[in-house]
Order: structure tokens, then sequence, then C-alpha cells
């Protein structure tokens, strides 16, 4: 939000306000929330609802996932600046933003080429150097960078996959939505120990489901 009219002003206290109100009050997370103008990642006459606590609709049938659930994801993640990690589901790339301030290098992927064209635009306007979109499959994760401190999902698989899990550092945790697309979805936080992997489920959600292959565009 660069426009500083009352208006504007206004706006971002809410957004700031609603985002406390549902439980983001992890000050890192809540100072890049504001720094980063959601407004930049929707289009058309959406833009307009960009500081509303809602998800919203962006190309390829896709959403852009609702601030509080990005503010609650990304706190959950405890992302520190010394990490490496991917995000699977880069759709408008507004979580990607979110984690290029706290992280150290952010790797985002998604099966549709076009959104991934579009959020480099805007990474590329904004200067956020430390971003690489790639169109892939990120149900495989991306082999090539592995492995990764963090790993944040952005679209519901029935079960966290395999590469995913393979691909976490030992001591590294991933965040992602399980549960089949229609019914009701949790929002679950895996560790990685020495030993294997520890879950906790933190909220229900509703995301896009994790499907495989690439998008029609992106052959
Ligand atoms: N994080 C996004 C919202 C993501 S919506 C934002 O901040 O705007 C979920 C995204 O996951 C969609 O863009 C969809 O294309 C993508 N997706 C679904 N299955 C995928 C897969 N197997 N690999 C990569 N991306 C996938």
């Amino acid at each position: 939000m660069t426009d500083d009219s009352p208006d504007i002003a206004e706006r971002k206290m809410q957004f700031l306000f609603a985002l406390r109100s549902r439980g983001v009050t992890d000050r890192r997370v809540l100072h890049a929330m504001e720094k980063v103008d959601r407004g930049l990642f929707v289009r058309g006459h959406f833009a307009a609802r960009a500081y509303e606590d809602m998800p919203l609709p962006i190309a390829c049938g896709q959403t852009i996932s609702q601030p509080s659930v990005v503010g609650l994801m990304t706190q959950a993640l405890k992302v520190s600046n010394r990490d490496k990690v991917l995000e699977v589901g880069c759709g408008s790339g507004y979580q990607a933003a979110i984690l290029s301030q706290l992280a150290r290098r952010v790797y985002t992927v998604d099966r549709h080429k076009r959104l991934v064209v579009e959020a480099t635009d805007v990474f590329r306007k904004l200067d956020l150097t430390n971003i690489t979109a790639v169109t892939s499959d990120g149900s495989f994760g991306l082999p090539d960078q592995a492995p990764f401190d963090r790993i944040l999902v952005t679209a519901a698989a029935e079960d966290p996959p395999g590469p995913l899990l393979a691909q976490l550092k030992i001591g590294g945790i991933m965040v992602l939505p399980v549960g089949q697309s229609d019914a009701v979805q949790s929002l679950i936080r895996v560790t990685r120990t020495e030993d294997g992997f520890e879950y906790d489920e933190m909220l229900p959600v509703r995301f896009v489901p994790l499907v495989e292959g690439l998008g029609r565009d992106s052959g």
C-alpha cells in the first residue's frame, strides 16, 4: 500500500487488525504483511477487495489465500533469515513475497506457467531478488534445490506427499493442508526429527486441490 490517502491508511489498519484478531501475533510476520501490498497480486475488479480478509479469484481458476490464513501458516512455519524455503502453489505469488521477507531464499513452484510468469513480474517490480519461481509439479518437490529448511504447501493433498517429506531437512518444518478437496481439510504442521516425523493439527481450512501434472498452458 504505497498511497497514503486516509482511505488507504484506514484499510491498512483494518487489514492488520483482522490479522491480529485471527491469531497472527508474530511481529515479523505482521511486519512483512504490512510491507507487502496484497493489491499488487490481485487483478481486475477484485483488486478493490485486496485488503479484506477473504480469498479472491486469480487466473487459471485458482485463488489467492485469505490473508489471515497466509499469516497463520507463515507464523507456524517459524522461518528464520538463514532458511531456504520451498512453497508449492505459487498462485499469485503473494505468499512467496511474504516468505521472502523472512527467509534467506524462497523457491516457489506452480503447475500453471501463466501464474509463474505473472508472479515473477510482480517479484521483479518489488525487487524481491531472493525468490525463484518455477513451473513444475510440486508434488515431487524441487529435487535440484533440496533439502529445504521449511516447506509450505498451499494446495490440499490427501496426505503429505512422500517426496516433500523426503526433501525436508532434519529439524525442518512443513505446513500444509490435508484432506479431500471438497470435504473439510485440516492445516497441519509436520516437524522432521532425528527419528521420524511429528504431526500437529492446527485448524480447519479450505484450499484448492493439489493436482498432478502441469496445467494445460504449461506444456
Ligand atoms: N500461495 C498462493 C495461492 C495458491 S492457490 C498465493 O499466495 O496466491 C494453489 C496453487 O497451487 C494454484 O495456483 C495451483 O495451480 C497450484 N497447484 C496445484 N497443484 C499443484 C502441483 N501439483 N504443483 C504445483 N502447483 C500446484
